[in-house]
């Protein structure tokens, strides 16, 4: 929690100061509704979701007759972990079943962290003790199977890649082939998001998913999302949820905005658990995604 909390304060984020400004008043008073709705929406929550967190803590501050803005921050920050629904599963399929390596499909726009993210994954696994193999399925820049290799060799994790330019989703069968004859306990299969051709790049998608499950059945498909780009790399990431089965989010690089609140958002719209957060480049920069714990950093 504390590296959690520094990481995020290094952004100075929104929250945390719009709520120190809060805490120097005595009482509260309109003033003080309006600020809290500002940082929200400062912090990339969303309108909606900030209207409605903001109605529930009226709500909630009238009928227990809250008079301090330090209460008010204990039910701000209730009302914001329910936002981000703590009752979900937020635990990630990594472990093989009966000799058959785990799955894992990683989506997301290119520069999202989706390279970063696997090799972050495949240094917890190992950690762990595990066998890990990393498919290089974005077949379209040689840097990113490069870059995919170089994370590889840093964590002990074994590749397999194509030429420039192969067809990403035998790439994607390959890999999973690969991994099912060698025993290995997690296939992570790095794939490619150029957005410029969504058409080109959703067909793609399918038919990796589709070759990847002749296989078997894919077992986690996680959506990789830049904290940064707010509510408009929201709705671009809507279109992967449309052609793969996503079940879980990895919201990347919150260590560098101030705009956390993004979390809330992603969940709302996308209906989807954020399971893991990026918290730097670094191989262990990645920690697991706890609503409660990340209220309490957000709020400082
Ligand atoms: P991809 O195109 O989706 O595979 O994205 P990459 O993994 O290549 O990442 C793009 C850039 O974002 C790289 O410079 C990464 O080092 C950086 N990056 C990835 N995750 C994080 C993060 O959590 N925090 C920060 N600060 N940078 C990150």
């Amino acid at each position: 929690l504390v590296r959690l909390r520094s990481r995020l304060s290094r952004s100075q984020n929104v929250f945390g100061k719009g709520l120190l400004g809060l805490l120097s008043r005595d009482r509260l008073d309109e003033d003080v509704w309006e600020e809290i709705e500002d940082s929200l929406i400062t912090a990339d929550v969303g309108v909606d979701a900030t209207r409605d967190i903001v109605d529930r803590l009226r709500e909630r501050t009238r009928v227990l007759g809250t008079r301090s803005v330090a209460e008010l921050r204990t039910l701000l920050a209730t009302e914001l972990v329910t936002a981000l629904d703590p009752g979900l599963d937020r635990s990630l399929h990594t472990a093989p079943k009966e000799g058959v390596p785990a799955v894992l499909l990683v989506v997301g726009v290119n520069g999202a962290g989706k390279t970063t993210t696997c090799g972050k994954i495949a240094r917890v696994l190992i950690a762990d003790g595990r066998s890990v193999l990393l498919g290089a399925a974005d077949t379209f820049r040689a840097a990113a199977a490069d870059q995919l290799q170089t994370w590889a060799g840093r964590v002990g994790a074994e590749t397999v890649r194509g030429p420039e330019g192969a067809d990403p989703a035998s790439v994607a069968f390959d890999a999973v082939k690969r991994g099912i004859e060698t025993g290995v306990d997690t296939v992570l299969v790095d794939t490619a998001g150029r957005l410029q051709n969504k058409i080109g790049l959703m067909d793609e998608l399918g038919k990796v998913k589709r070759v990847v499950e002749k296989h078997g059945p894919i077992d986690e498909t996680l959506l990789v999302l830049d904290a940064t780009t707010g509510q408009n790399g929201l709705e671009q990431a809507r279109v992967f949820t449309e052609v793969v089965n996503v079940t879980g989010v990895v919201l990347t690089k919150l260590d560098g905005t101030a705009k956390g609140g993004i979390v809330i958002a992603v969940q709302r719209k996308l209906g989807i658990p954020v399971k893991l957060v990026g918290l730097g480049e670094g191989p262990d920069d990645l920690a697991p995604f706890d609503p409660a714990q990340f209220v309490d950093a957000l709020l400082g």
